[in-house]
């Protein structure tokens, strides 16, 4: 053990047994105060892992998960007690650290040599077993343990056990920890908001630990946001509609796409390496290589932590894919295909460190204009990490829903509205992010026969044919085609291989007369072809003429997420879907479908 400074293991269990036994939070707060100033500062970060049930910081994502099977087994070799009677004892006793206590007060086993445990040689067996791998790791697991158990006294053995099996659950959380930390290092509970503020740019609570147990106050100058370790995300409040919103934090602000994909922090290094966290903080760089790839690439050298949203993409149109879609990417294996079927895009939102400086002070404007000059200027941006859709509007209500409307139509949940001049607030739901998100939300049951009336061409895989197809509904009223989407999803490969040829016969150099399209297509047909088409939903539009000013003064509707579900031969164009039936799907979709948003906001609670 040599020089380092340690702690008696009985001493940390004889508080976790009292803290057991509390029901009082200030009481625990009190246990925990004197553990801590009883410990060393060398080891309270291990101290403080163990209270919490770990051995690490949350988001190291370490487990320990040892199955009750191995438990069972490192019991009976340190105890001498057979297996077979352990495992009749446990549904007597009912919780594995009973039974660990129980085996170890009744052992059968001599211990010779029986040493006094300390935190680290807990802390450190604990990190060999979470470490041990490849065919022996059971074995290794088995031996260490066993080690350890051989030399606890019961009370040690019961929270032992229960920690390696990850069922410590003192109900110690980490704001208790700081509540703790601010009563024994600093002047007192009321400080801990001091602490907190570092803990959301360092959620690192062993490490803050040891600094305040340390330094006190002038420790916590000490704590800096660092790469490879996640900030707390800002989250953001919702309102009901762009005029609440304006009322709010107008009258200037940023309007952003709100895109519904997976929240990324991406913390990138001198050298190129990345590290990526979820919004839980939870490490998710394995299965993301190409945000890696181009996340380095958009950093250009500088160390730069990257606040934002990767969604998947359709490969060949660069359509946004449902969030569904990117949850493939979320795998141990087969990282490499599932990234060819569903490569991302990545939209940065903010920046929040770069090369040395801490940016969360500075008003969200600086922090966009450092943004853009990194990423556009530096020509950091490429066609994977880009800079969020967003646009400055002043005081314009109108002009804050016909963003809303676009946002919608190009395959986002709507916007997140900024207050420029606000600060990032890590951890925590401010008023300067308010969300404003598509009301109505229903599944389109029943496909709609569209028709063709133009295309775009494809790019990537689905270059030489169409990516898209730009798809209308009739009218009998105006006898005219108007448009309701861009499909580009549902076909097979030999489908989509077929579309110029099957087209061919309809192609025209121009906009057919009776085609009623805002949009300028590469390739313009006859509207002659009927495909039956199955949508997520309908969605107010600034761009498709569908419906036009129907519901909505310059708004048309849209279908989202069209897919393709084959060709409507036995139909001709004017038995297609019509736009008074496409008007009244959307108002059906109304009435099926209470305010989402109603039910939203009653329960807006924090999920994670
Ligand atoms: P929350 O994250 O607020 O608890 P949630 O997980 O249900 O709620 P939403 O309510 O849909 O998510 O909205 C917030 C999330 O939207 C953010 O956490 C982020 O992942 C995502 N997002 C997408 N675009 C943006 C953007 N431009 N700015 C901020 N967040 C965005």
């Amino acid at each position: 053990m040599g020089e380092r400074e340690d702690k008696l293991f009985i001493e940390v269990a004889k508080v976790y047994e009292r803290i057991e036994a509390t029901t009082g939070r200030l009481e625990m707060i009190d246990y925990l105060k004197k553990l801590f100033l009883e410990t060393p500062p060398d080891v309270l970060d291990k101290v403080v892992y163990l209270t919490l049930g770990s051995i690490a910081p949350a988001y190291e994502g370490i487990e320990l998960g040892v199955g009750e099977k191995l438990l069972l087994k490192a019991l009976s070799m340190a105890t001498g007690i057979s297996q077979d009677k352990l495992e009749k004892k446990y549904p007597e006793i009912g919780d594995i650290g009973k039974l660990a206590e129980w085996s170890v007060e009744n052992k059968v086993a001599q211990s010779f040599f029986q040493e006094d445990l300390t935190v680290n040689n807990v802390f450190d067996t604990l990190l060999k077993v979470s470490q041990a791998t490849g065919d022996k790791a059971q074995d290794m697991k088995i031996r260490l343990l066993a080690g350890l158990f051989s030399d606890s006294k019961p009370l040690e053995a019961r929270y032992i056990a229960r920690i390696v099996t990850e069922r410590l659950r003192l109900g110690v959380r980490d704001m208790t920890i700081l509540d703790a930390l601010a009563e024994a290092f600093l002047k007192g509970r009321a400080f801990r908001d001091q602490l907190e503020r570092k803990y959301n740019i360092f959620p690192d609570i062993g490490k803050i630990a040891k600094i305040v147990a340390a330094k006190g106050f002038e420790g916590l100058d000490e704590i800096k946001i660092t790469l490879g370790i996640p900030v707390r995300p800002m989250l953001a409040q919702r309102l009901r509609s762009a005029q609440e919103i304006m009322d709010k934090i107008g009258p200037r602000i940023f309007a952003e796409f709100k895109y519904d994909g997976e929240r990324m922090q991406i913390h990138v290094w001198k050298d190129g390496s990345v590290k990526i966290f979820s919004r839980r903080l939870e490490n998710i760089t394995e299965p993301y290589p190409d945000v890696r790839e181009f996340a380095a690439r958009a950093a250009k050298g500088h160390e730069v932590i990257f606040d934002g949203e990767t969604v998947a993409v359709n490969p060949d149109t660069g359509e946004i894919l449902p969030f569904q879609e990117l949850m493939h990417r979320r795998r141990k294996y087969g990282v490499e295909e599932a990234m060819a079927s569903y490569p991302t895009v990545t939209y940065v939102f903010d920046i929040l460190y770069l090369d040395g400086r801490e940016m969360l002070d500075d008003p969200l404007e600086d922090r966009r204009t450092h943004l853009l000059k990194l990423l556009r200027e530096e020509g950091g941006e490429n066609e994977k990490v880009r800079v969020v859709e967003y646009e400055v509007i002043e005081g314009n209500v109108n002009e804050l829903e016909r963003f809303f409307e676009y946002a919608v139509e190009r395959g986002t949940e709507g916007l997140v509205v900024k207050d420029p001049r606000s600060q990032y607030q890590a951890g925590t739901r401010g008023w300067s992010w308010i969300k404003l998100k598509r009301s109505y939300i229903s599944k389109m049951i029943e496909p709609v026969d569209l028709v063709v009336v133009g295309a775009f061409w494809g790019k990537g895989k689905r270059a030489g044919t169409y990516g898209a197809l730009l798809m209308a509904a009739y009218s009998p009223e105006e006898d005219a085609f108007k448009t309701v989407c861009k499909m580009g999803s549902g076909f097979t490969d030999e489908e989509l291989a077929s579309l110029p040829e099957l087209l061919g016969p309809y192609k025209i150099e121009h906009r057919h007369p009776s085609v009623v399209s805002n949009l300028e297509a590469d390739v313009w047909f006859v509207p002659q072809k009927v495909a039956q088409v199955l949508g997520d939903e309908i969605t107010l539009s600034p761009t498709h003429t569908c419906g036009w000013g129907r519901i909505k003064e310059d708004a048309g509707l849209a279908i989202r997420f069209p897919r393709f579900m084959g060709w409507r031969e036995d139909k001709g164009p004017q038995d297609a879907t019509s736009e008074e039936e496409i008007v009244e799907m959307y108002k059906e979709q109304l009435k099926t479908v209470s305010d989402v948003t109603e039910v939203e906001s009653s329960t807006s609670g924090d999920k994670s």
